[in-house]
């Protein structure tokens, strides 16, 4: 069979969502060719034309839905794929505990449909979008990639079992190798701001609220517990900013290429999902972090920064199942991929409020 490896284009499965849009940026950037796949189920149409106004390259998208197997393998017929990062996915924690067999049968029959139609094409690289939701909760933190794993709602599952999914496929095929990607918390925007984060209904997560509180749309902050065991009493989180963690994807994609190329089709012993050696996997977990622990209030600070005015905010009783404190070890990422996150949590503010800005057509 043909061997896809060293073909330059990477297939982008929802490519038009806030990471996989970034991660495009960054990969035509680079000189590689793009194809998004998306059924635009949490993103919009005019993204694609947004990535090629960033980077001046063609951004072909694919509207398709993975849950349906022949419409996966038909983008693999129509493309020379080198390369797949698999975006695609639901990812409300909170809806997942509402409808959770909405996110297994979207999340994993996606994967399995993915995962057959690159068997059927020969594909051979696989980057995941997993998640730091992966690591037990009563882990102690830095988290590293080697510490237990289990979820404390369905969407969290549902990445702990692909990720064992995909380690059992490459099991079978030790020519196939994949990386696994565990993002902390990512937040930003492209600089342009032209592309960013943009839920639809009233935002869970901390700064995608905060900016609707920045734009008139909501009226105050709500900061979730100041009582936890933390320097100032409130929730700590390891935030990156998405331009960051995009450069980790091509890092990533690359680490895979180039230890592809020295061994030919290697055979290696990896690291399983739980920690145990899996014999034969070519399967690579990764933080994706800044490796550092950032408070609600700090963050509320930099925007208040970005904005250039005081929010208003008030102290609301802790959200069920959040934990005090979460942040990465990131030495293996920097060590095997090269990966190290150059951006703080001033940039990530002014660039999310930038991108705000636009969607809320106020002036830049
Ligand atoms: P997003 O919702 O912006 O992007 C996901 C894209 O997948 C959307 O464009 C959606 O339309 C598409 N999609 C969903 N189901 C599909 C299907 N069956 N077929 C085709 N397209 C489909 O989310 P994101 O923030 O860009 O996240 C990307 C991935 O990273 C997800 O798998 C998510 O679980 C994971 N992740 C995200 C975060 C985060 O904070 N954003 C953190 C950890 C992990
Ligand atoms: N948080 C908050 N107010 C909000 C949303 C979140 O105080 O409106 C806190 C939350 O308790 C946690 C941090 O902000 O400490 C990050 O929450 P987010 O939902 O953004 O990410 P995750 O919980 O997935 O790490």
């Amino acid at each position: 069979m043909k061997d896809h490896t060293r073909n330059k284009t990477v297939l982008l499965t929802g490519g038009a969502g806030f990471i996989g849009s970034h991660t495009a940026t960054v990969l035509l950037d680079r000189g590689y060719d793009v194809v998004l796949l998306d059924n635009f189920s949490n993103s919009k149409r005019d993204v694609p034309t947004r990535i090629e106004k960033i980077t001046g390259k063609p951004c072909p998208c694919e509207e398709a839905d993975l849950l349906h197997s022949g419409e996966a393998e038909a983008a693999f017929k129509k493309h020379d794929i080198g390369s797949v990062i698999h975006f695609a996915g639901l990812k409300a924690v909170g809806e997942s505990v509402e409808k959770p067999l909405e996110y297994y049968e979207n999340n994993l029959l996606s994967t399995i449909n993915l995962l057959g139609s690159m068997r059927t094409a020969g594909v051979k690289n696989l980057i995941f979008s997993s998640s730091a939701t992966v690591y037990k909760h009563d882990n102690p933190v830095p988290y590293y990639e080697n510490f237990p794993l289990g979820a404390a709602n369905p969407y969290g599952w549902t990445k702990v079992m692909i990720e064992r999914i995909i380690m059992d496929t490459a099991a079978t095929d030790f020519t196939f190798s994949a990386a696994l990607l565990r993002y902390f918390n990512p937040i930003g925007a492209h600089q342009s701001g032209l592309i960013g984060e943009d839920p639809q209904g009233i935002p869970n997560n901390l700064l995608p609220y905060i900016a609707k509180v920045a734009t008139g749309e909501l009226p105050e902050v709500r900061i979730f517990g100041d009582n936890y065991d933390t320097p100032d009493g409130t929730g700590v989180r390891d935030y990156i900013h998405i331009m960051d963690l995009a450069e980790g994807h091509l890092l990533a994609m690359e680490y895979l290429r180039k230890k592809r190329s020295h061994e030919g089709d290697f055979i290696d012993i990896g690291e399983s999902a739980s920690g145990a050696a899996h014999e034969g996997a070519n399967v690579h977990a990764f933080n994706l972090g800044t490796g550092k622990g950032t408070s609600v209030r700090e963050i509320i600070s930099a925007f208040e920064r970005a904005c250039g005015r005081e929010l208003p905010k008030s102290v609301y009783p802790r959200r069920a199942g959040d934990l005090a404190i979460v942040y990465a070890n990131t030495d293996l990422a920097e060590r095997e991929l090269g990966f190290k996150a150059r951006l703080g949590i001033d940039e990530m503010c002014a660039d999310a409020w930038r991108w705000q800005r636009h969607c809320a057509k106020l002036p830049e």
